[in-house]
Parts: C-alpha cells; sequence; structure tokens
C-alpha cells in the first residue's frame, strides 16, 4: 500500500483529502491527515464572534466528523519532515514513511515576537482576533467596555484574510453606532502598508469607506513595541499611536514544523512554485493554502481554488506526467462593510479586483466592488458551503479554479 501524508487538517488538507478519497484506488492508495488537534475551527467566523453574532460552538467541528471516514487521522503533532528520506517524525519519536507529501500546516500567529505585546495588557487591554480564544476573550470585552480609543494595527505582512482588520474595523463601526456609542470611540487603523489595502481598486474603495465611516488611518507604521503600561504602540520609527483598545494582526509565521525542518524562508513559509504547487526543494512534496510562501492571498477562497489544481497535479505525479501549471492565484474574497452590506473583490496573481457582476455576467447574483446586501447573505451563506460543499472536496458551479473575466468591467 502506497501513502500519501497530509500534514495538517484544517481548511487545505480536509479539502485535499476529500478530493483524493474520491479520485483514487484505495486499494492502492492510503490517505493520511496529521493534525495535532480535532478541533476545526471555521476561522472566517472568527471576525464575527466578538460582536456576538456566533457562538464558539457554532464555529468549531471535531475533525473526526469533517475529514472523509475513508482517510486515516492521526492526532499527533509533527515533529519534523525528512524529505531524503521521505518520511515525517511526529512529537514522541513515532515515524510515518510516505510516496507523495502534502504540506497543509497553515500559518499561526506569534504575538510574542512584537516587544512588550503578550505582557501586561494581554486579553486585557489588547487582543487578537485570529484565535478562538483572542476572538471570544475580544467579545467578553466589547459587551462591557464602556468606549476609547479602539486601535486595530497590523504588525506586519503577510497576514491571512488580509481584509480582516478592514472588515473588523467596520462591523466595529457599526457595532458601536448600533448601541449609541459611536461617539464615545474613535477608531483607528494603523497598518504597515501605504494605503488602507494591497490592491488599488480595493484600497481606493477601502480608504473611501474608512473616511466616510470616520475611522483614521496610520500607514506604512511598522510596529516596533506595545507598551502595555502606558498603552501606546511605537513604531521602528519613533511615532507613537496611544490606545485604551488595541485590537492586534500579530506576525504569522508558517508551523514550527517547518521550521524544526529547515523548509521555510525567513517566515517559515514553504517555497512552493507559483503554478504547480509542487515544493522547490523536493519533487514528491507539494504545498498548499496558507502554508506556501507565494503571493496569492492567504485565503480559504485560495486554498479552495489549489486543490483543483493540486488534485490534478497528484494524480499527474503519481502517472509520471508532467504537472499542470494551472494556479493563477485566483482569490475571491467577501469584505464585509458593517450595516447588513458587503463587497466583493475576485482577482488573481495578473488582474487586480475589477468591478462588475459575479459569478454570472449580468445576473450575478454577487456585485463586484460594490456595498449590496446580497454580497452580505453570501458571506453568511459561505459558513454553510464551507461546511458541506467545500471541505467534502466538491466543486462550486460555475467559479472554477482560473480566475473567469466573465461579467468583469475594467
Ligand atoms: C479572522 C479570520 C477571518 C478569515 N476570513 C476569511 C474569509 O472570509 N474568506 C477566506 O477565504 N478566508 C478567510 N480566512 C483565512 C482562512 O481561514 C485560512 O486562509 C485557511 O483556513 C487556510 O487553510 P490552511 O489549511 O492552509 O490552514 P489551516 O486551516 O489553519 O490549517 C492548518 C492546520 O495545520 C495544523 N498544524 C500546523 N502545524 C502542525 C503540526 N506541527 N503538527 C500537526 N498539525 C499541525 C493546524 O492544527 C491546522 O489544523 C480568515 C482567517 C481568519 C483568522
Amino acid at each position: 500500500m502506497k501513502r500519501i501524508l497530509i500534514l495538517g487538517g484544517g481548511t487545505a488538507g480536509t479539502m485535499m483529502a476529500a478530493k483524493l478519497v474520491h479520485v483514487l484506488p484505495l486499494d492502492d492508495w492510503e490517505i493520511a491527515v496529521v493534525d495535532q488537534d480535532d478541533e476545526h475551527v471555521y476561522q472566517p467566523g472568527l471576525l464575527f464572534l466578538p460582536f456576538g453574532d456566533y457562538t464558539r460552538s457554532e464555529l468549531v467541528k471535531r475533525r473526526s466528523a469533517v475529514l472523509p471516514p475513508a482517510a486515516k487521522l492521526i492526532l499527533a503533532v509533527v515533529d519534523r519532515i525528512v524529505p531524503d528520506e521521505n518520511r515525517v517524525t511526529l512529537l514522541g519519536g513515532a515515524s510515518i514513511a510516505y510516496d507523495f507529501l502534502i504540506i497543509a500546516t497553515g500559518s499561526r500567529i506569534v504575538p510574542a515576537e512584537t516587544e512588550g505585546l503578550t505582557g501586561k495588557g494581554w486579553r486585557d487591554t489588547a487582543f487578537d482576533f485570529y484565535t478562538l480564544d483572542g476572538a471570544s476573550a475580544l467579545g467578553e470585552k466589547l459587551r462591557t467596555w464602556k468606549g476609547g480609543r479602539l486601535v486595530v494595527n497590523v504588525v506586519e505582512m503577510p497576514i491571512k484574510c488580509p481584509v480582516a482588520p478592514l472588515e473588523f474595523l467596520f462591523l466595529a463601526e457599526a457595532f458601536f453606532a448600533g448601541r449609541g456609542m459611536r461617539d464615545d470611540v474613535e477608531l483607528v487603523y494603523a497598518t504597515p502598508l501605504d494605503s488602507a489595502f494591497t490592491k488599488k481598486r480595493c484600497s481606493d474603495m477601502m480608504g473611501g469607506l474608512l473616511e466616510e465611516r470616520g475611522i483614521a488611518v496610520e500607514t506604512t507604521f511598522n510596529t516596533g513595541e506595545v507598551d502595555g503600561s502606558a498603552r501606546m504602540l511605537r513604531s521602528w520609527d519613533g511615532r507613537e499611536i496611544p490606545y485604551d483598545l488595541l485590537v492586534t494582526v500579530p506576525t504569522h509565521r508558517g508551523s514550527a514544523a517547518i521550521a524544526t525542518s529547515g523548509l521555510g524562508n525567513e517566515l517559515d513559509f514553504v517555497p512552493t512554485d507559483r503554478h504547480t504547487l509542487q515544493s522547490r526543494a523536493f519533487e514528491n512534496v507539494f504545498v498548499i493554502g496558507d502554508a506556501t510562501d507565494l503571493s496569492s492571498s492567504k485565503a480559504g477562497s485560495v486554498a479552495h481554488f489549489q486543490a483543483e489544481v493540486l488534485t490534478g497535479n497528484v494524480r499527474r505525479a503519481i502517472a509520471g506526467l508532467p504537472l499542470d501549471p494551472g494556479f493563477d492565484g485566483h482569490a475571491n474574497c467577501f469584505i464585509e462593510t458593517g450595516y447588513g452590506k458587503a463587497t466583493l473583490i475576485d482577482f488573481n496573481y495578473d488582474v487586480e479586483p475589477l468591478a462588475g457582476r459575479f459569478p454570472l455576467p449580468i445576473v450575478g447574483p454577487f456585485t463586484l466592488l460594490e456595498e449590496t446586501r446580497v454580497n452580505h447573505w453570501g458571506k453568511l451563506a459561505f459558513r454553510s458551503i464551507y461546511w458541506n460543499v467545500l471541505l467534502k472536496g466538491h466543486e462550486l458551479p460555475t467559479v472554477g479554479p482560473r480566475m473567469s473575466m466573465a461579467g468583469k468591467r475594467g
């Protein structure tokens, strides 16, 4: 029996397992997935948790209930990948051999890497919302917070779901307005970017919305230190931003196992071919999702498009055929803008977000680069689509892995 070993049973690893059990002969191939815990978190829901829109239990399922029964789940921490010997060692010493390896170990936040961030005030006046515990604790805080200066700070790029900090600000603005305390709250966005977002058309739209909602923006702010006692952010170039409540999006890194194995770049993301998703160092190793070093967004939608290409490439690799350079960097993100509306962006490595309708020309039903209620419903419906369609390895009708220009205007 040959083995495809998938490291990480999150969004990308689960989709890959679901697809591979359908296309490979399981008499010949074992599909095994290793994850360090048995909680699959629907991460896009973490954005809503602080505002009381979801409960913890609505966002979490056991991995064993989400993975296809034909895949083998191994609950253990991956310690090290030894690609020269086609094996992986687990914490505790066990070793698993593989014929093909798929690295889907995602990204993690490392708040302790910013001086002072996890010191005085952590989870009291400074919170993250990128983890279940962080988002829950922030929700508790917001329930009784009396107002003041709320600063959302992205410490450094890249981060997963790069639009999430903006969405948090829009939702926070609407949340405080709804509670009749908008005048008691000053909202500030401190970002290392030179504008609200990376993509020009989207950035212009986001910048306009931030201004309209009275949210101040501090650009090119590279956080060097958080002084929890003085409640002050300090940048490397000596600028200071005071806060009463800090919502941080900390530095992201790849899995510690990538660092231990010496397989990553300076942030422990794995060098990956941008079109085939093969590791740049080892022929029988593939990488998917947040774990890659690619310039495509670290987003579940991207992992979904990658999974379609990668499934084909695993089959090609097994058959000894040339790989399909089919991944074009396609990303598709709903952006919550508050007050029951959202916008939508669709782009790839080469094409910036454009206006128009999505996925179908004229009928949509979604509208690109415009705020609509239908877009917001699309974002909310995504949770059910995630559990019931994407994680089951199914494809979305009319939305292919390659970005389509249908319905888009220049
Ligand atoms: C607040 C927030 C909002 C978001 N909103 C959106 C959105 O609206 N749309 C969207 O498309 N995306 C969104 N995302 C991003 C999306 O959730 C991620 O990009 C996606 O989950 C990445 O999938 P992945 O499989 O690469 O990583 P993950 O889903 O994080 O899975 C990685 C897995 O690897 C496991 N692992 C890591 N190291 C080890 C080890 N050493 N041993 C064993 N197991 C290990 C982890 O336990 C984890 O289960 C959001 C993320 C956040 C935090």
